[in-house]
């Protein structure tokens, strides 16, 4: 962990759930790659993430719906920031990277409570983001071209066939 601030305890509940994108990649299934670790994004998206808008359709009923669906809390990002995309805000916010210049919270909505937010963001941030990242013409489109897991068809199977290989996320 890179230092002792909770990252829950920092920001309010309202905040937190601000700090998210809705880039939906996070939706999209994995394969872990047991030799080097490294997880390795495919095309299939979760049955209940609108491919066209990049929202859960469930978002409340999410765990109760979908088993494997991961929580992203404080506690969670210790794990959990290995396999995000590397301009998902809270893997920049667990490795005190800055947001992405495109984050919605720099383009739109109150100006206000995101300057707000923001002034606490950049409190946080103490590293370069040097990670190379996503554009979100590119997350765009990886999203809407996607494909919802088929749950009549082998799932190993539908992964192994779309896995991303031209781009790192
Ligand atoms: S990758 Fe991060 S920013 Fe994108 S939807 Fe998931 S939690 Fe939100
Ligand atoms: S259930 Fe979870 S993984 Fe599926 S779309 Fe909703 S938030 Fe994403």
């Amino acid at each position: 962990m890179m230092n002792k601030i909770d990252l829950r305890l920092f920001f309010t509940e309202e905040e937190w759930e601000k700090i998210c994108d809705h880039c939906g990649i996070c939706c999209l299934y994995k394969i872990e790659d047991y030799d080097t670790g490294e997880y390795i994004y495919t095309r299939i998206a979760c049955p209940f993430l609108d491919i066209e808008k990049g929202n859960c359709i469930s978002y409340l009923d999410r765990f109760h719906k979908m088993p494997t669906c991961a929580k992203i809390s404080a506690e969670t990002l210790e794990i959990a920031h290995i396999w995000m995309p590397r301009h998902c805000a809270y893997r920049c916010l667990y490795e005190r990277r800055p947001l992405p210049p495109w984050h919605p919270l720099f383009t739109q909505g109150n100006e206000q409570s995101n300057a707000q937010l923001l002034s606490k963001i950049t409190a946080l941030v103490t590293a370069e983001n040097d990670i190379e990242m996503c554009s979100k013409e590119k997350i765009l489109s990886i999203r809407k071209s996607a494909i919802q897991m088929n749950p009549g068809k082998k799932i190993e199977k539908q992964l192994v066939a779309n896995v991303i290989k031209d781009i790192k996320i």
